[in-house]
């Protein structure tokens, strides 16, 4: 097996996305030697088959595993990229719009995989008005390159970017009644897609800048790439007592291709005792 991939020399990946991410994931893999095609092959019916039931009932991460596999053996590269995104989770369940995104490379000639993952909040919210002074103040909290859904009681327009551009469409769908006023009430929501959301494109560049560091870090004993930090070891002890706290004592890298670990000690060798449980319980 051919663990090692030189990240001195260029090595073409089919990625496998639908929405425009190209230009947001390949600056970042350009860094750790691979040129990324998206292919016609992939984006037309091939990728229909898998936009149905099947995609969606798998997790993220074995969606975005998924994808990358299928952009190797559709292209038959050796390497294959995938992208996928998913709303909903996050520390605030409910309150807060959170966007966590996964990029993945699938290796074929050692059958490995390398996720990477980046997240944060996606502070984008609806509104339901049938005032134009209401619609362009909304948008005014927002980057002018977000996109949007208007939804009216007979159709869902989606893709609009900015205040003119859903102006024009209310015009000419008759929504307008008067200069400021509309007709009926209409809801107007973020459209999530990739390239229509802009706080989203961040963190796809975070999760490639992830990937491509992910591709350089090379396990000592056989090379292959994705030697990460994959566990923690907790019990960091208290500056006061010396018990064992929660805070994370060191990291555990391992490799994904052969058994060899090794520790990463935290940058601090005590905990304050504010984390005890002895002395702050
Ligand atoms: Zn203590
Ligand atoms: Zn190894």
């Amino acid at each position: 097996m051919d663990l090692q991939f030189d990240v001195t020399s260029l090595h073409k990946a089919a990625l496998l996305t639908k929405h425009h991410k190209l230009c947001l994931i390949a600056p970042a893999l350009a860094d750790a030697g691979f040129t990324l095609n998206v292919t016609e092959a992939l984006d037309t019916d091939s990728l229909g088959m898998f936009s149905g039931e099947y995609i969606r009932t798998l997790s993220p991460l074995d969606c975005v595993k998924t994808k990358a596999r299928l952009a190797s053996e559709l292209t038959g590269e050796r390497f294959g990229i995938g992208s996928e995104g998913s709303f909903g989770g996050g520390p605030l369940q409910g309150l807060l719009n959170w966007d966590d995104e996964l990029i993945c490379l699938f290796d074929k000639a050692t059958e490995q995989y390398v996720v990477a993952h980046a997240a944060g909040p996606v502070p984008l919210s609806p509104i339901d008005t049938d005032q134009v002074e209401t619609i362009r103040s909304h948008l005014e909290k927002h980057d002018e390159k977000q996109g949007w859904i208007c939804v009216t009681s007979k159709e869902l327009i989606k893709g609009l970017v900015g205040f003119a551009d859903i102006h024009h469409t209310m015009q000419q769908t008759g929504l307008l009644a008067t200069p400021t006023k509309l007709s009926e009430s209409i809801r107007l929501l973020p459209d999530l897609r990739a390239h229509l959301c802009p706080p989203r494109q961040e963190y796809i560049r975070q999760a490639a800048h992830q990937l491509a560091a992910r591709l350089r870090a090379r396990c000592p004993a056989c090379q292959a790439p994705n030697f990460w930090r994959k566990d923690v070891k907790q019990g960091l002890p208290c500056s006061q007592c010396g018990y064992p706290t929660h805070r994370i004592q060191h990291f555990i890298h391992k490799c994904d291709c052969c058994s060899y670990s090794s520790i990463e000690i935290a940058l601090e060798q005590f905990a304050e005792p504010t984390h005890c449980p002895l002395c702050n319980p």
